[in-house]
């Protein structure tokens, strides 16, 4: 994303500026909910912070160059949140990401699931729609 501050429009698509969005998430807060966690993975993304995408899966075995390298070859145009199914400890997103690599048209719907451990929401695996 070009010429992307801390006062831009938060990619989540939230309409709020990212420092009040998901840059506290970004920077170490607690996701409240999955829902929550989903938009601020979403953010991530969009910006290159993929230390925050690795930090937030279940899965530590990700390649980093090669999500740095998704993530800066894509751009993140919109996220819409379709469904959101809350829980104790399982919960599920189901959303569509509106994303352009080199140009062409990625979009895709994902039903993603996540857990909660030890306190913090964690992406665990997703489903494509
Ligand atoms: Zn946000």
């Amino acid at each position: 994303m070009k010429r992307f501050s801390v006062n831009s429009a938060c990619p989540c698509g939230s309409g709020k500026k990212y420092k009040k969005c998901c840059a506290p998430l970004h920077k170490g807060a607690f996701a409240k909910n999955a829902l929550e966690l989903m938009k601020s993975r979403y953010s991530a993304y969009a910006i290159s912070d993929i230390k925050y995408i690795i930090k937030t899966s279940l899965d530590k075995n990700l390649d980093e160059s090669e999500l740095k390298e998704f993530s800066k070859k894509c751009d993140f145009q919109k996220l819409e949140i379709l469904e959101f199914i809350d829980g104790e400890s399982e919960a599920f997103v189901t959303f569509k990401a509106s994303i352009f690599c080199d140009n062409i048209d990625n979009s895709f719907c994902e039903k993603s699931r996540f857990i909660k451990k030890d306190n913090r929401w964690l992406y665990v695996d997703g489903e494509f729609l």
